[in-house]
């Protein structure tokens, strides 16, 4: 059995998701020649969804009713619009079109109960961004029936049970294998493709919380590891895990196996193609996962499993996340102290906003926090509420540096590569890229940064080049067929 996870760019429109149905059935019926069915998809909410439901949840805590409105009715036209064009003449139009509207329908009247109560919690965060998902696997079901197949859209909170940690909740395994075994095993002996949402899931008595942003590949790994799975596959937009941003370096290369850690440990420093918690599931049982791209299907991708082959090639990575912004918080004298930072960076994660980054520097008494920019008003809302004083106001200074981006080079220990850091800061001396702020974990291995946003595309070409990346065998840019290409979030 195959568990097939499908991210939010490779089903970004109605093209898209008409593409991953193809895929889908071609690996069914391939299957099928052995053992029937085998087949479980799993899939996150179309891309950018997750962060408008955040958006206009946020916007419904301060009260604005018309940009909340204006959320769903953008959802609303944007769901339609794939049903439109994909089931025009099918029976499964009248049905998805109406589950759509139902469900943003329940949308709406949460974002109005939030708005009544002017606060936002992580907990009721969790209940907004899980409509994403719900639509997008109904909506697949739905292409996937019109052509013939047995399938089944389900919602995991029927089947991944977690604990109460909103916006990153931890699976208790037992219980969800018990249910996966019980609720989705019976359906795939039976030829039926269960169509399962990434990302969300419930405590036990039912309450709906998601695994943390991008969870969708996690959640995977918690399906193919509770189903005893024989691989699990993450298709993206990205031939695998490369060496730097293809976007960026048309000539960057894929590695090709990875071990369970150094795949984990390249998604901690932003790997975007793979969420960090993905591998703990699989780890124990050993089940193999691969990174493969929808719009690129016979691309082998990346192999990451417990023992990758000796003689594989060992590269460093460059991983690069633009979309964000630097804010310092500090203060003027010498009032800052490290328990402050320590309230800051606890406030911050309690309103689930994500810090990427972080420095604190003693001489200038001040915390660097780089976040997304989409959380930059929640978040310094948040530090303002913090170290606000009655008497004289706030008694911390917060600066912001708008469009910054972060660059991590990741070197693979065991390779012969030494000397990563210095060679990267000598690149970047060379290049002329101003670093604003720098973190470095205690290894020789890898370094990060944080610099303006205009500079990344340059710099990170300069770094790859610099630190021999460049293949031999160069393919000249564009020449993957298929989908318009897209990354990002969702
Ligand atoms: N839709 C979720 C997110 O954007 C989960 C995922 O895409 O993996 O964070
Ligand atoms: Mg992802």
């Amino acid at each position: 059995m195959i568990v097939h996870k499908f991210g939010g760019t490779s089903i970004g429109d109605a093209q898209c998701f008409a593409n991953v149905a193809d895929i889908v059935i071609e690996h069914y019926n391939k299957a099928n020649v052995a053992t029937p069915g085998e087949v479980v998809v799993v899939v996150s909410a179309m891309s950018g969804v997750t962060n408008q439901l955040i958006a206009g949840a946020r916007a419904a805590a301060e009260g604005k009713d018309s940009v909340y409105r204006e959320v769903k009715a953008r959802l609303l036209s944007r769901h339609l619009g794939v049903v439109e064009t994909l089931l025009t003449h099918s029976p499964e139009r009248l049905e998805v079109g109406r589950l759509v509207e139902d469900r943003l329908h329940d949308l709406e009247r949460l974002y109005r109960s939030i708005a009544v109560l002017g606060e936002l919690t992580v907990r009721g965060c969790d209940a907004v961004t899980s409509f994403g998902e719900q639509l997008s696997v109904n909506i697949l079901a739905a292409v996937l029936r019109d052509r013939g197949v047995r399938t089944q859209a389900i919602s995991a909170t029927k089947l991944i049970v977690t604990d109460d940690n909103f916006g990153a909740a931890t699976p208790l395994m037992d219980r969800t294998r018990q249910r996966l075994q019980q609720r989705i095993r019976p359906l795939v002996e039976r030829g039926v493709i269960p169509v399962i949402t990434g990302y969300i899931a419930a405590t036990e008595e039912g309450v709906t919380t998601t695994l943390g942003r991008g969870g969708g590949d996690y959640a995977a790994a918690i399906v193919g590891a509770g189903l005893d799975a024989d691989e699990v596959w993450i298709w993206s937009d990205v031939d695998g895990i490369l060496t730097a941003d293809p976007n960026l370096v048309p000539h960057a290369r894929t590695l090709t196996e990875l071990s369970y850690t150094e795949a984990s440990n390249l998604a901690y420093f932003g790997a975007d193609v793979l969420h960090p918690k993905t591998v703990r599931p699989v780890t124990e049982s050993g089940i193999p996962l691969r990174i493969v791209n929808s719009f690129n299907p016979t691309h082998p991708g990346t192999l990451i499993v417990e023992t990758p082959s000796p003689d594989r090639e060992l590269l460093p990575a460059i991983i690069s996340t633009t979309g964000l912004t630097m804010i310092a918080v500090g203060s003027e004298d010498d009032t800052w102290t490290l328990q402050m930072a320590a309230r800051a960076l606890q406030r911050l994660s309690e309103a689930g906003v994500e810090v990427l980054m972080f420095s604190q520097s003693f001489s200038e008494h001040s915390l660097n926090l780089v976040v997304r920019e989409q959380d930059q008003a929640h978040c310094l809302k948040v530090l303002r509420r913090e170290f606000e004083d009655g008497r004289q106001g706030s008694v911390c200074s917060l600066g912001t540096k708008e469009q910054v981006a972060t660059i991590s080079v990741v070197g693979m220990p065991g390779s012969n590569e030494t000397g990563i850091v210095s060679h990267t800061f000598s690149a970047l001396g060379k290049h002329g890229t101003r670093v604003i702020t720098v973190a470095q974990a205690a290894t020789e291995y890898s370094v990060s940064f944080c610099i303006p946003e205009e500079q990344v595309a340059d710099t990170v070409r300069f770094v790859h080049r610099e630190l021999g990346l460049e293949g031999e065998n160069e393919q000249s840019p564009g020449e993957h067929p298929g989908c318009d290409q897209a990354t990002g979030g969702t």
